[in-house]
């Protein structure tokens, strides 16, 4: 017989029980078959970088087959991966729906273009307030703003979105903020940074008021799937606005449920999974056009 088999021994070795491993978002939302993979991870900046130019490209033609453009407005910026005081961003004129890889610049923080397209300048505006943001907010590497017709409609009201679904719950809490001050065309340093004040450490999108919206991330995959859902958030709100307006009530989540989606639905991996519907879409109908 084993020594310490005997019924009067006591075992010193104390066996704490294991705490039950924590799912991540994208394993929670995985039902058999192994989990979809989040982020990837690459062997070099250059590779990291294609790779993100690439779908820097597809989410303006994404953007621009769900109808956000307007004229010249909007941008979306991208930190270097290498360089992360530089940041790249769409030449200014420059059609979303035909937008290559190739057709980025590459700007420094004093707004001068450095690599990449130097064909055409970035937008005036759209710098100042990219800058201001990647400067604030080290955890973010890419910026999304659109003047898209639901957020600009939404953005009048100068108001948070409402609980009122499970989608709308990834901008719970602090990860929204409203902009009260349209200040005008954003054409100084100033104005800049109070959007980026006003955004906060924990900002995942904003509302400017009489302006549009804005969105982060921390891959552009995720600013990209943010603003389509931010986007989509305010159209619904809209919508429940104006039946309400008939007298129908409306129900808002409740907070501890609205918290708990925000912790299954917001984090970096879950939301970059959450664009390469979108991007393959896009892939598929320019056969890969946007990577050149
Ligand atoms: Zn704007």
């Amino acid at each position: 017989m084993a020594p310490h088999a005997t019924s009067n021994t006591v075992s010193t070795s104390i066996v704490e029980p294991t705490a039950p491993k924590m799912k991540t978002a994208l394993e929670a939302l995985s039902q058999g078959g192994p989990p979809l993979t989040g982020i990837p991870s690459f062997p070099s900046h250059a590779s990291q970088r294609a790779h993100q130019l690439e779908h820097m490209a597809a989410a303006f033609r994404v953007f621009a087959r769900k109808g956000y453009t307007e004229g010249m407005a909007g941008h979306i910026s991208l930190r270097d991966p290498e360089n992360p005081h530089t940041f790249w961003t769409n030449p200014l004129g420059r059609p979303w729906c035909l937008m290559r890889a190739s057709d980025m610049a590459l700007v420094d923080y004093d707004g001068k273009i450095i690599g990449g397209n130097m064909s055409r300048p970035v937008n005036a505006a759209g710098f100042l307030i990219h800058s201001a943001v990647h400067k604030a907010r080290p955890d973010v590497n890419a910026v999304c703003h659109a003047h898209s017709p639901c957020g600009k409609a939404w953005s009048t009201f100068a108001r948070p979105l409402e609980m009122i679904n499970q989608d709308a719950c990834v901008f719970y809490g602090e990860a929204q903020s409203v902009y009260k001050q349209f200040g005008g065309v954003v054409f100084d340093e100033a104005e800049g940074q109070r959007l980026a004040e006003s955004l906060g450490a924990k900002g995942k999108g904003m509302v400017l008021t009489n302006h549009g919206l804005l969105t982060v991330g921390q891959t552009v995959d995720e600013a990209a799937y943010l603003f389509t859902s931010m986007e989509r958030s305010c159209q619904v709100q809209l919508l429940a606005e104006a039946a309400a307006s008939n007298g129908l009530q409306k129900q808002v989540v409740g907070q501890e449920e609205a918290e708990y989606t925000f912790k299954m639905t917001s984090d970096a991996d879950g939301l970059y999974r959450e664009f390469q519907p979108d991007f393959e879409v896009e892939d598929y109908l320019c056969n890969g056009e946007f990577r050149k």
